[in-house]
């Protein structure tokens, strides 16, 4: 791959330079150390154990399934998976009441990956490790939500213990676009693996993003890292914040700290948390309570092994059925949410593909993935329509009502809708008569004023109550010229 060198528009020959640290946590059934539920919004403290809350005596049992989903995401990553052992991140916070978080230190499971852009940039994935989620405190009274002017706070453990997989890149990203696209790409890749839900509204993906500036072609600078960024559109605004506050500092002669920084939406700007703690101040040691983790080979090949296709491949293969561009929203949309199966089989009974690209970006955004519409009622559909019998408009009306009742004949439901399909002829001499009516308005087209064709097209429609074509509409306008 060639250097990335995407410009993220910085003034005087500053360069954007970005790595990001992503949790997600993993959709097993219970917690990583224990028989807990793993589950989100239940009533606080409800999924809790002597394990979770870290009780004298309590000791931790690996869960396997967990070991699974995160090598499913380093080799979906195209990590390394390697031996690994536990340590101890030791600091006192009260969401964490044994004092210390179970992590992954010096030797994480997945080590070594990438992760490619839709654009075709490659990022470099450092390691992908696994640890435990922490407690959630909330913070009440005051307005911003946070422990500074409230007046308590509340804390639920039912999120402790969790397992998560902490997604480390490498410093290769140098645009707002670049992280947003990453963010998005990953977020895709972990729910086509089944790994996560990867909820960033729910928190069950979290991003934290390092940022710093340089001239181009110097060392990477001083970075700052920043918490709280809730949605990929939040992660941009973040991004280019800082990196203007540390331009404007380093114009002036000043130098960055290293620090933790709070992005707040509302205001839209970085403020300082904490300055940066080094890995000394955690006193990381071995976890004493649990062995090291070296999946066998053969497990590792096994999970490699029964990997989905990824959504990069299933574009890919969409694209080219379809006729479509791989970079189409219509086909990120339709992979994102995994009915991009479902497109393939209209196929496969003889329904046109890139109609029912279309119909499946539209009308199936409330269904599940798999749509319950049998693919032969769309595929007939896309018939009528390729056939002329049906317009793009009409042919949208008859699949809300198939979507509606989980399937139906397409002709059936055209005829008793009165969509029969309009004579060119009769088109026609509509529009020649829409042309006749408004003189002034096909004069300005004639003129070269493409807006008043509008008025043509409109009269049309309204004389064929909608049955007309619109492209056949504007074809013949345009023989009219
Ligand atoms: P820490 O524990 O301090 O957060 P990590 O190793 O977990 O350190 O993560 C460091 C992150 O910072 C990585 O995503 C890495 O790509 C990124 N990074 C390192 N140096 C820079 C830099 N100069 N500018 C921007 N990001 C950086
Ligand atoms: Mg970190």
């Amino acid at each position: 791959m060639s250097e990335n060198n995407a410009d993220a528009g910085l003034p005087n020959g500053w360069q954007l330079v970005v790595g990001l640290e992503v949790h997600v946590e993993l959709a097993t059934k219970t917690k990583l150390f224990s028989a807990s539920p793993n589950r989100f919004g239940d009533e606080p403290n409800t999924n809790i154990d002597p394990v979770t809350l870290g009780l004298p005596g309590a000791l931790p049992v690996l869960n396997k399934f967990a070991v699974e989903l995160a090598m499913r995401v380093g080799l979906a990553l195209n990590c390394e998976v390697k031996p690994s052992t536990f340590h101890r991140k030791n600091y006192f916070y009260p969401d964490l009441s044994k004092a210390y978080q179970i992590s992954q230190y010096d030797q994480p499971l997945n080590v070594d990956g990438f992760l490619d852009l839709p654009g075709g940039v490659r990022i470099g994935i450092e390691r992908a490790h696994l640890e435990e989620d922490t407690g959630k405190s909330t913070h009440f009274g005051g307005n911003t939500g946070r422990i500074h002017g409230s007046d308590y706070s509340l804390i639920d453990f039912n999120r402790a213990g969790v397992p998560l997989v902490e997604i480390v890149s490498r410093p290769d990203i140098r645009t707002a676009e670049q992280a947003r696209q990453y963010v998005s790409e990953l977020r895709a890749i972990l729910v086509a693996i089944g790994a996560s839900d990867a909820r960033m509204e729910e928190g069950s993906m979290r991003c934290d993003a390092n940022v710093s500036v340089r001239k181009a072609g110097d060392p990477f600078g001083t970075r700052c890292e920043i918490k709280n960024v809730n949605s990929i559109k939040s992660l941009g605004r973040a991004i280019d914040y800082e990196a203007r506050r540390q331009i404007d500092i380093l114009e002036s002669g000043g130098v960055i700290r290293q620090e933790t920084r709070h992005w707040d939406d509302s205001d839209g700007r970085t403020h300082t948390l904490r300055t940066k703690e080094d890995a000394d101040d955690y006193r990381y040691f071995l976890e004493p309570d649990l062995v090291p983790l070296a999946p066998s080979k053969e497990w590792v090949e096994a999970v490699r092994l029964a990997l989905p296709m990824l959504p990069a491949a299933r574009r890919e293969r969409l694209a080219s059925a379809t006729g479509t561009s791989p970079e189409s929203e219509a086909v990120f949309v339709v992979v994102e949410r995994g009915q991009d199966d479902y497109v393939l089989a209209v196929g496969e009974v003889g329904g046109d593909l890139s109609r029912a690209l279309v119909h499946v970006q539209q009308a199936y955004a409330e269904e599940p993935s798999e749509p319950r519409v049998p693919a032969s009622d769309l595929a007939a559909l896309t018939r009528m329509e390729t056939a002329g019998q049906l317009t793009a408009t009409q042919a949208k009306a008859v699949l809300a009502d198939i979507v509606a009742a989980g399937g139906g004949d397409p002709a059936t439901i055209a005829a008793a809708k009165g969509f029969e399909a309009m004579d060119t002829s009769e088109v026609e001499k509509m529009v020649d008569d829409a042309i006749a009516a408004q003189p002034d308005a096909w004069a300005k087209y004639l003129a070269g004023e493409e807006k008043a064709v509008g008025a043509i097209v409109g009269a049309v429609m309204k004389a064929s109550k909608g049955k007309a074509d619109g492209k056949v509409v504007t074809a013949i306008i345009q023989s009219r010229r």
